[in-house]
């Protein structure tokens, strides 16, 4: 793992993975586009031709929604419950549809955050390497500073 990137992404400006994911852009050329629908990852960037069978953000977009947004919808059905004790029906037009909205209307955004980020991190299942292969301790050094700026 060294710092020079290998000669076909240098020939694209450098892109970071939470603009471009958040836009739904390519990680690579940060032109094309990452989906095909609402959440269903396109087979190749359509500008630059990265293959994105790289991508497996498996379930990790649909957790970070729902943690991160189950308390803003689950403060609002507490303050309306206490504030107003309105009946269950009203629940149902209001705390329900605001649940699913903050969960799902973020999965896209996230998905293409983690996606991007997977690839600029060139984060992979682990895997044994052979001895001969086994990182140095400067490497490591340098890709973690990497990693933190
Ligand atoms: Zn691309």
């Amino acid at each position: 793992m060294g710092d020079v990137m290998p000669a076909q992404e240098t020939a694209f400006a450098p892109v970071t993975p939470v603009m471009a994911g958040l836009r739904g852009h390519c990680p690579r050329c940060g032109k094309g586009h990452l989906f095909e629908g609402w959440l269903k990852l396109r087979p190749t960037c359509e500008v630059c031709g990265l293959d994105y069978k790289f991508a497996d953000p498996a379930d990790g977009p649909a957790f970070f929604a729902m943690m991160v947004m189950s308390f803003p919808a689950t403060g609002f059905a507490m303050w309306l419950e206490i504030t107003r004790e309105p009946p269950y029906w009203v629940h149902l037009i209001t705390t329900f549809p605001l649940m699913f909205a903050l969960c799902v209307l973020p999965l896209r955004a996230l998905k293409g955050w983690l996606v991007c980020s997977q690839y600029y991190y060139r984060a992979e299942e682990g895997r044994l390497a052979p001895p001969e292969r086994l990182a140095t301790s400067d490497e490591l050094t340098r890709a973690s500073n990497r990693t933190l700026q």
